[in-house]
């Protein structure tokens, strides 16, 4: 697993290596603490190759904690979702799982500490007035930002005696939701408004997954963060670059409240394009019913990526591709598509299917006939072998491999013109029916030539064309999904004010093509493995994260295409 960590690591690897040589670390701990309020994407995905790639070189431990301290959006669904999608990456935290909620009793107990020295008292403002009296950023004259300080809350000066109590009747419910809070007194003239008294509880009469109705305070982010942090003994706490603005008050409470030295250290966010990178988005997306849930095909979630036909080592491979910045940057979602479409070519095996089949009428064959020709199953793997494909008098094709009128440098088939039937024979169109109200083709006539099976012409006749088949009478059924980007735009963000992302959603992000037709191999491939169909991609036989009745399966036989075959990216690279 993350075998290729090391190199990748880059300057995180650096920082801890110094705190190691340094005597400052003896053993390298580090977390990853996703909050159980929707399920982990890519971007989480590299947070999780830095967080346990990182322990893993320093041979020492990653905790799992949940960072659940926001009872409105947090459920044990989520929580199952993650370690599931945490597993299948191929991730073991062993014992070491955690959860903020569970260090309940210790956060109160520090609160109180703070409250004692004098570094944390009650506050009646309500939530409004904190942030008006906060202050915020204000261009000057010359249109450069400043921040003017803010003003000191009149019941900042309330005795230690006063604040205890009151934090007590805060806790055993004494007072409405909003009415009270506890905050951090730090500088209410700080520069970093984050350092402005920020709150370190809120009253909130809303049941919690875990802890049920026992509180009615809970942390917020800023307080539980470091102090989680430190109660596990993280000694590397790795996070995204969003964060480090938050880094003073990270180390304010771990100084203030004298607990274990965590330190933060901060890596750019991924972001891709076509895409959208944040559970607040994606949640949308899941309820408005854009998409299927959270495991659908187009979505950058683990279980989407996965269903779609990533395999883990897909996703690390794309993960060690664009390694770890200090800088935030938008990375084209063709790279991580080059990878999987690179990982499948090794391993897929070959296939033939039909998407939008035309039915083709060989009329000299012998009525009846079947001849098995072999195929190869995969060109990359020659150990993958070879099998036989049943060849018969109707067949059916990929309806544009037909034109009545062919246009310029067309090579398929057309009235007169010869192609190559893949592992098969070389035919000559002779004509095609047509329906005579609709004006539809309904068959295409032709014959073929004995001598070219296999598809070698013995006079060496140019055929450039090549297509590919499936007998009809033996041709299973299935439903092709053909799915697309998410978003029709690369930055789907970048709307005009007022208006929302999701009207950047690409309505042609998935196609059903309920009739489409496969070689008879295709029944026995086992939902959840990906295979390559002849010129038009790679496709995953349907498997759903939760629920194994919408599987693919003899009989309802579900493909997803997962990737095309032409790599844009080879040619993006190529430029340069
Ligand atoms: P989201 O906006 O998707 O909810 P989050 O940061 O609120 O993201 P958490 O569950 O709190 O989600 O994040 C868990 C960890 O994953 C954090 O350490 C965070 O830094 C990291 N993380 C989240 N999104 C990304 C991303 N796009 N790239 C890298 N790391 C990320
Ligand atoms: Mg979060």
């Amino acid at each position: 697993m993350s075998e290729n960590a090391p190199e990748y690591l880059d300057f995180i690897k650096d920082a801890v290596a110094k705190d190691v040589a340094e005597g400052k670390t003896k053993a390298v701990r580090t977390r990853f603490p996703p909050e159980p309020n929707g399920w982990l994407h890519i971007g989480h995905a590299k947070a999780i190759f830095v967080d346990f790639g990182v322990a893993e070189y320093f041979k020492g431990e990653c905790n799992l904690r949940f960072d659940d301290t926001n009872p409105e959006k947090e459920d044990i669904s989520y929580v199952e979702a993650i370690k599931r999608d945490l597993r299948w990456l191929g991730y073991d935290w062993a014992d070491r799982e955690f959860y903020a909620s569970d260090y309940y009793e210790t956060l109160y107990e520090l609160a109180r500490k703070l409250i004692r020295m004098g570094l944390a008292y009650v506050d009646d403002l309500d939530e409004d007035e904190i942030r008006a009296y906060r202050g915020t950023n204000v261009p000057d004259k010359n249109n450069i930002t400043y921040t003017p300080p803010g003003k000191n809350s009149p019941w900042r000066e309330r005795s230690v005696e006063e604040n205890l109590d009151l934090f007590a009747k805060m806790r055993a419910g004494k007072f409405a939701d909003g009415a009270k809070t506890l905050r951090a007194k730090i500088d209410m003239g700080h520069p970093n408004l984050l350092m402005r008294d920020p709150v370190m509880y809120r009253i909130r009469r809303e049941p919690h997954y875990r802890t049920g109705t026992a509180w009615c305070i809970y942390p917020m982010y800023d307080f539980q963060h470091p102090l989680s942090d430190a109660i596990e003994g993280v000694t590397h706490s790795l996070c995204s670059l969003e964060y480090e603005i938050h880094r003073p008050l990270y180390n304010w409470f771990i100084e203030h409240c004298e607990v274990f030295p965590s330190r933060q250290i901060e890596f750019a966010r991924l972001n891709l394009t076509r895409t959208v990178l944040s559970k607040r988005l994606l949640i949308q997306l899941v309820r408005d019913k854009k998409v299927a849930g959270w495991d659908d095909p187009r979505m950058p979630t683990i279980a989407g990526l996965r269903r779609r036909g990533y395999s883990p080592e897909a996703i690390r491979d794309f993960l060690g591709r664009i390694g770890i910045a200090k800088t935030d940057s938008m990375v084209d979602i063709q790279l991580l598509e080059h990878c999987v479409r690179e990982n499948l070519n090794k391993k897929a095996s070959r296939h033939m299917a039909v998407l939008r089949p035309l039915k083709l009428v060989i009329d000299n064959w012998p009525k009846g006939q079947v001849e098995f020709l072999e195929a190869v199953n995969n060109p990359e793997d020659p150990a993958a072998g070879t099998r036989k494909i049943p060849f018969t008098g109707e067949l059916f094709i990929e309806n544009e491999d037909f034109r009545e009128l062919p246009p310029p440098k067309y090579f398929r088939l057309f009235p007169g013109n010869q192609v190559r039937l893949r592992y098969a024979y070389i035919i000559t169109c002779t004509g095609f029916d047509k329906d005579p109200v609709s004006g539809e083709i309904t068959a295409v006539r032709c014959s073929y030539d004995p001598a070219t099976r296999g598809g070698d012409a013995p006079d060496n006749r140019k055929v450039k064309g090549t297509i590919h088949w499936v007998s009809a009478e033996q041709a299973v059924d299935f439903e092709a999904r053909l799915y697309d980007h998410l978003f029709a735009v690369d930055r789907p963000m970048d709307v005009a004010p007022g208006t929302s992302f999701l009207e950047n959603f690409n309505p042609q992000s998935l196609e059903i093509l309920s009739g489409a037709k496969g070689e008879p191999a295709l029944a026995c491939v086992e939902a959840g493995t990906c295979v390559q169909f002849e010129r038009l991609g790679y496709f995953c036989a349907d498997k759903s994260v939760l629920n194994a009745d919408e599987d693919s399966k003899p009989g309802a036989l579900v493909f997803n295409r997962t990737v095309g075959l032409r790599d844009t990216w080879a040619k993006i690279e190529k430029k340069g």
